[in-house]
């Protein structure tokens, strides 16, 4: 048997060795419970570093992926996030712990419900959760100071990019095939935008218009 104070310890040892070193960034990890994000079958795994199965057929990304994405993004306490790719709700969880205000879309509203009452039930009220396709970014609510893309496009989405702020960055996972994907990071600068590469990833595809559930 594992006590939960051992899993924990473990859960952050893997964070860290896989390059997760930001301390606001593992405090945040090490406060947001994972369990709280993955239901039924494969709630027993959910402090293993690996990607497992949610709702609408899709994913909750690997720990040690979250962390080096929320990393990459640098974000600070005044900023505005929007996340694509909301899922299980778990990464915009861990974002509420260091920006002002995450917003977060996704395009299966059956998720974003589902999100939105563990949102409720953590008290975490520095989200707001919305049902769209995030490939067009949030007019309403841009420019902002980060965006985090989680699932995969062939290029980062031009809305995006137009949303993001001077000075902004953007992490977002790339590739045209399921199989080979990296993972870049934008900066956008007065003159334009830098393109910086990561890390190999594998995410589900970024797709469009709204799903069916
Ligand atoms: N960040 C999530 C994992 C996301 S899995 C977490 O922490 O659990 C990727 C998600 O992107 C899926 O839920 C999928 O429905 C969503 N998605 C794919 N294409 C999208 C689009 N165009 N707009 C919004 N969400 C999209």
């Amino acid at each position: 048997m594992t006590s939960e104070a051992e899993r924990k310890m473990q859960f952050l040892f893997a964070l860290r060795s896989k390059g997760v070193t930001d301390k606001r960034v593992l405090e945040a990890m090490e406060k947001i419970d994972r369990g709280a994000f993955v239901r039924g079958l494969f709630s027993e795994r959910a402090y293993e570093d690996m990607p497992l199965p949610i709702a609408c057929g899709q994913t909750i990304s690997q720990p040690s992926i979250v962390g080096i994405m929320t990393q990459a993004l640098d974000v600070r306490p005044r900023d505005k996030v929007l996340e694509v790719g909301t899922g299980s709700g778990y990464q915009a969880a861990i974002l509420s712990q260091l920006a002002r205000r995450v917003y977060t879309v996704d395009r299966f509203r059956r998720l974003v419900d589902q999100a939105q009452t563990i949102f409720d039930e953590l008290g975490l009220t520095n989200i707001t959760a919305f049902t769209a396709d995030g490939s067009h970014g949030l007019a309403d609510q841009a420019p902002f100071d980060r965006i985090i893309v989680t699932a995969a496009g062939e290029d980062p989405p031009g809305p995006l990019l137009a949303q993001l702020k001077i000075g902004g960055i953007m992490v977002v996972p790339v590739g045209q095939s399921d199989a080979v994907q990296s993972l870049i990071k934008v900066s956008r600068s007065e003159t334009g935008y830098d393109y910086q590469e990561l890390a190999p990833v594998r995410f589900v595809p970024l797709l469009e218009g709204l799903g069916q559930e």
